[in-house]
């Protein structure tokens, strides 16, 4: 059982929405789960407010930044000693197994390990200009980071753009999901545990449409950090560049691997497993699209789809350990949308090979999908399902295959499987993504840069490129005689 109304958490306090309320429901069986405050654009005003006024006084800005470290570094010791409650209620409000909800907790936590460790290496420069001047640069926080985020990794999203923001000194004000906003208002819990002043940290949930929109429109904010879908993504950069302010926006993808002939199809298939149906595809950077070279596309289909069918799916309170199974899916139009995907593909001329269809009980649950006979030109193969449904194409050699994966609007993510170190290096240059993974999906950490090319946004999360995200270069330059 979990607490039937869940507040915002605005200027250290937990407070009432202006919006009223909205149900939060649980994606394993579409009950009720809980109700949460919603916020209206004069709640996002007061937690703006709140925020300037942390920053105006300036604790956390003033301090050394190794201290700073260390409370951004409590945060995650907070979630860890709590781990099993966050991944509880996680579970329960996002439909995940409660071991990925537990993976997504840990991950999180090693953001604020990281981001906190990274607090004192923020240094800067001094550039010569004769004897007659000394000249150095600083890093100053840009102020007020906003942070909207997505519902597929709730509390791990907010982690990555939190820590980094508090790290570098900024105060922030987050706004939830409204799918899955329960575990991420615990942050608030954290940031008292770790003594960061009141306003500090503001979360609060509402609608994207008015709490979203007043955010993102917001003349006090100073910069804003964004995780969701293109459209979205689009009007948040317009409200945005309305008063100059800066945006981190990563949106979606359409990731493909490329399998060469001699790779070890074994470990694909392992990549497989996690690129498309962890989280239940839901996932920015899934690998969507497998691009099979015609020599080992029959044999490898039939390994995926072993995959595939091999994986139990059901609620996640009751897939409590790491294993062969899939959770629902968070919400009933998200699942209902990549069924449509499915059996539209199939009428444009795809094989569904396993899956496609939700399952005949309560809750969003979708079968695991493999669609086969899948050509570039088809829907399924450009537009992000955002499910777990893995789209198979086929090419003659690494440069159709290159051409293939290039063949996207999108440009989050792409991969390589192959022992031929010529063809990996050549796949690593040419395929248009902001990361590329060779033999493994999803290779890299809490330390890699992370980002698109074209529609799938642009900056960088994560690693320390996304340091100078919050921070902005002030010179100093003095004239000494
Ligand atoms: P989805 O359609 O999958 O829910 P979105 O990209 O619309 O994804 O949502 C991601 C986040 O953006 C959510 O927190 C949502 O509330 C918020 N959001 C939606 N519309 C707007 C908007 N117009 N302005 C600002 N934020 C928005």
């Amino acid at each position: 059982m979990i607490k039937s109304y869940w507040q915002n958490y605005i200027n250290g306090s937990y407070v009432d929405g202006g919006a009223g309320r909205m149900v939060v429901d649980n994606p394993a069986d579409g009950s009720q789960l809980a109700e949460v405050a919603l916020a209206n654009a004069r709640d996002v005003d007061a937690a703006v407010a709140a925020a300037r006024a942390a920053h105006e006084q300036g604790y956390l800005r003033k301090l050394r930044p190794v201290e700073r470290g260390r409370i951004v570094r409590k945060m995650g010791d907070y979630l860890l000693e709590h781990k099993e409650r966050f991944a509880d209620i996680l579970t329960l409000e996002s439909g995940k197994p409660y071991w990925e909800a537990v993976i997504e907790i840990e991950g999180s936590a090693r953001y604020f390990e990281y981001y906190g460790n990274q607090a004192e290496t923020v240094e800067g420069k001094s550039i010569p200009l004769g004897d007659a001047y000394f000249d150095f640069t600083t890093y100053e926080p840009l102020g007020i980071s906003a942070q909207i985020i997505p519902w597929n990794y709730p509390v791990e999203m907010t982690a990555r753009g939190v820590a980094a923001a508090l790290a570098t000194g900024n105060a922030c004000v987050v706004k939830s999901p409204e799918q899955d906003p329960l575990a991420l208002s615990l942050l608030g819990e954290a940031a008292e545990a770790a003594g960061l002043p009141k306003g500090q940290l503001n979360i609060l949930c509402g609608t994207g449409i008015e709490a979203g929109a007043a955010l993102a429109g917001h003349p006090d904010i100073d910069q804003i950090v964004f995780t969701g879908s293109v459209g979205t993504g689009i009007a948040v950069a317009k409200a945005a560049a309305s008063h100059v302010t800066p945006a981190v926006l990563e949106l979606g993808g359409k990731s493909a691997a490329i399998v060469m002939p001699d790779a070890d199809i074994d470990n694909l298939v392992e990549s497989v497993r996690w690129g498309i149906f962890f989280n239940a595809g839901q996932v920015c950077s899934a690998m969507s699209r497998l691009i099979l070279h015609k020599d080992i596309h029959d044999e490898t289909v039939e390994k995926i789809t072993a995959l595939a069918d091999s994986l139990s799916v059901g609620p996640g309170t009751e897939r409590r350990e790491f294993g062969a199974n899939m959770g629902a899916m968070v919400s009933e139009v998200q699942r209902d949308r990549a069924e449509n995907m499915v059996a539209e593909a199939a009428q444009q001329g795809a094989t569904i090979a396993t899956g496609g269809h939700k399952l005949n009980r309560p809750g969003w649950f979708l079968e695991p999908t493999i669609v086969t006979d899948v050509t570039p030109d088809m829907t399924i193969a450009r537009e992000e399902v955002f499910g777990p449904v893995l789209s198979v194409l086929k090419c003659d050699d690494v440069e159709s295959g290159i051409s293939i994966a290039n063949d996207s609007e999108y440009g989050l993510v792409g991969g390589i499987f192959t022992q031929d170190v010529d063809k990996a290096n050549k796949a690593a240059q040419q395929i248009r993504a902001g990361q590329v993974f060779i033999n493994e999906w999803f290779a890299g950490g809490v330390e890699t840069p992370f980002g698109g090319f074209g529609k799938s946004g642009y900056g960088r999360e994560k690693g320390r490129e996304a340091l100078w995200n919050y921070v902005q270069t002030k010179n100093i330059a003095y004239r000494l005689r």
